[in-house]
């Protein structure tokens, strides 16, 4: 399941723009709280929230990360997606199926 040269960005760039509303501050306080900002963000383009453990994050393998949001919007780390609590619920409805917890 291939597009052969497909201009992607245009079409997620698109469909990123409902998820940023207020996505303007991250760096600046970093010694602020721990509870509301995280250190891992979160793999997928179209989301600006946080993966961290303790936040609800999940990670994802690469193929299962694909199956819900295309070739090219999430980004890899060392083989896994690393997802926030949102995305990975999204992901799971995609993909009603094994585990139950
Ligand atoms: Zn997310």
């Amino acid at each position: 399941m291939k597009h052969p040269l497909k201009p992607f960005h245009m079409g997620f760039k698109a469909k990123a723009r409902k998820h940023r509303s207020d996505a303007g501050e991250d760096t600046e306080k970093k010694d602020a709280k721990k509870s509301k900002e995280g250190e891992i963000p979160c793999g997928i383009r179209d989301c600006s929230k946080y993966a961290d453990k303790n936040m609800g994050g999940r990670s994802l393998s690469i193929d299962n990360a694909i199956e819900t949001w295309g070739d090219s919007g999430y980004d890899a780390r060392k083989g896994r997606v690393r997802v926030c609590k949102s995305c990975y619920r999204k992901w799971k409805k995609d993909n009603k199926s094994d585990d139950m917890y």
